[in-house]
């Protein structure tokens, strides 16, 4: 029986279905359309107060609505494929929009370059002499600071145009893989194949989440190899860049895309350093409670047993768990449920739990319509609620600023994450309060303080291993075993040693522990998965967030 909100979302009113004609003629347009606003660019006259304003007017005015075309259609197409992994006509299609990138590249070029060659004086005035260059002054000023990390005009074409093939293919080579990871796991005595987000290590029975996670395991080591070749090359190419462009520390580029100082960093890192010791009395508790010498990795979200026994259920239905999250939103502020209840309402979701989707969570915004739409697979836990949470968070803070000139609504990761893991904070703690047996408060402590594990923890080992890889890489490639070493090393420096582990492929950083400290109060959240991306094909982070399960290889 169809429960009360869809578990599929609606993409039809958005575009054309990808398997037809419309849709076609749709990237087709928007082919032709970047290419002149691609040509125009080339031709854009030099940056003075007089003259060029109202020409450079006119382009940004069609440079803004093109960008909303391309994002628009860039999500969409996404939106498909991650919910039919193996469906080779999404992936053709989103090579074909990938294969158009470095026009976009090239306009951004041709902007940032000539925003770069006039004096600080010579902006101001030209900003000053129209309304929507001042408008989007910031969105200017920022493109001036970009073009100080950029090479010569003709070899950033160049690395735009391999790139399609290059650094951006790795991205859709692990969707792929990921995608049609197949895991064999026993179900009421059958032998059922799963999708790797279909894969659940809450079972109360630990003999289910230990083979589970072999299982798990096994199927991620049969395409360790080609991950590790993903890793190597991405690496690779960050390098050589930043070679290029003199810069000899790894991090200046990702400080720069989040308008960060490294001291900011650095400061951020130590403080966790410093005070996370705390948690491993919460993990030496979790695992007397669960009575068990120390925690494995497949214990880590089991539920208690304490908590299941006075009556609180460790199951959720996605009914349930939207009107919690709109019930909670709302009191907080009537303006965020109401959004949440939009959300959910108008089919901006996709969370049903069914093989062949892609794994992990997003929610990716579609500017030229005023929408979001958020991915995810729910398997009715409570910490997919959260995950719901997260994901609405994003879709909030999209909300709030879609009004706004659409260059300006562009934020960076760190400040993309504060957004999210408020929402799961105000979740959670909405829940605490809520809560009337002390078997639910368990269950819910047990959850916030697993999330600061994830936090202060599971991020910070991949910040290390990240670190030390790309150290470690300016020599040359490292094999999958290696990288696992290296991983193992920084789980056991920033999981204090506390608990068995063992090493695996990890993803990436620190926005998710930024946004953390910047958005937490009492307690802090994000689900154990966390961590968000830009999508590797876009110029700037934009606000498409997915986020990715740790990939954990034995234990
Ligand atoms: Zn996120």
């Amino acid at each position: 029986m169809p429960g009360k909100y869809a578990l599929n979302w609606d993409l039809d009113s958005l575009f054309p279905n990808p398997q037809t004609a419309d849709f076609a003629k749709a990237v087709e347009d928007y082919k032709q359309a970047l290419t002149g606003l691609a040509r125009r660019a080339d031709e854009l006259p030099k940056i003075t107060a007089s003259g060029s304003v109202a020409t450079w007017a006119e382009f940004g005015g069609e440079f803004e609505r093109i960008e909303c075309l391309a994002t628009d259609l860039l999500s969409f197409i996404n939106c498909h494929a991650a919910g039919d992994a193996t469906n080779k006509l999404f992936r053709q299609f989103e090579a074909q929009l990938a294969a158009l990138e470095p026009l976009r590249e090239r306009v951004y070029t041709n902007v940032e370059f000539a925003v770069r060659d006039a004096t600080p004086a010579e902006l101001s005035a030209f900003i000053n002499a129209d309304p929507w260059l001042k408008k989007n002054a910031f969105f200017l000023e920022q493109r001036r600071k970009n073009a100080a990390m950029r090479l010569e005009k003709g070899e950033e074409l160049l690395a735009a145009d391999l790139a399609v093939d290059g650094i951006h293919a790795w991205g859709r080579l692990y969707d792929r893989l990921s995608g049609e990871l197949r895991i064999k796991v026993m179900e009421k005595g059958e032998v059922v194949e799963k999708s790797a987000s279909q894969i659940r290590f809450d079972s109360p029975e630990r003999t289910v989440r230990q083979n589970n996670f072999y299982a798990f395991s096994k199927s991620w080591k049969s395409i360790a190899d080609s991950c590790a070749d993903s890793l190597n090359h991405i690496c690779g190419v960050r390098l050589t860049t930043y070679k290029r462009l003199g810069l000899t520390d790894h991090l200046a580029m990702p400080l720069h895309r989040n308008r960060m100082q490294r001291g900011t960093l650095e400061a951020m890192w130590s403080a966790i350093a410093r005070r996370k010791h705390v948690l491993l009395k919460y993990l030496d508790a979790k695992a007397r409670l669960l009575g068990v010498k120390k925690l494995c990795w497949y214990d880590t979200q089991a539920p208690l047993p304490q908590a299941s026994e006075v009556g609180h259920s460790a199951e959720i239905s996605y009914d349930e768990g939207a009107e919690r999250v709109i019930e909670t939103f709302t009191k907080f502020s009537p303006h965020f449920g109401e959004f949440a209840s939009h959300a959910f309402n108008n089919r901006w979701i996709e969370s049903e739990n069914r093989p062949g989707k892609r794994q992990g969570a997003f929610c990716t915004g579609f500017p030229g319509r005023k929408q979001t739409r958020v991915f995810m697979t729910f398997t009715n836990t409570y910490d997919n609620v959260s995950t719901l949470a997260h994901e609405l968070g994003h879709a909030y803070h999209s909300w709030v600023l879609r009004e706004q000139p659409p260059f300006l609504q562009d934020y960076p990761m760190n400040l993309a994450e504060t957004a999210s893991t408020f929402a799961e904070a105000v979740l959670g703690e909405q829940r605490l309060i809520e809560s009337k047996s002390s078997g639910e408060k368990l269950a819910i402590l047990d959850h916030m303080l697993s999330d600061a594990v994830a936090f202060l923890m599971n991020i910070h080992a991949r910040f290390i291993f990240e670190n030390n890889f790309h150290q470690e890489r300016g020599t040359g490639e490292l094999t999958a075993e290696r990288l696992s070493e290296l991983m193992l090393a920084a789980q056991k420096e920033a999981y204090l040693e506390g608990w068995m582990m063992k090493a695996g492929i990890p993803t990436s950083g620190f926005p998710s522990s930024i946004s953390i400290s910047a958005a937490c109060r009492s307690t802090i959240s994000l689900t154990r998965s966390a961590t968000c991306f830009p999508p590797a094909s876009s110029p700037w982070p934009k606000k498409a967030a997915s986020r990715f399960p740790i990939n954990i290889a034995g234990c």
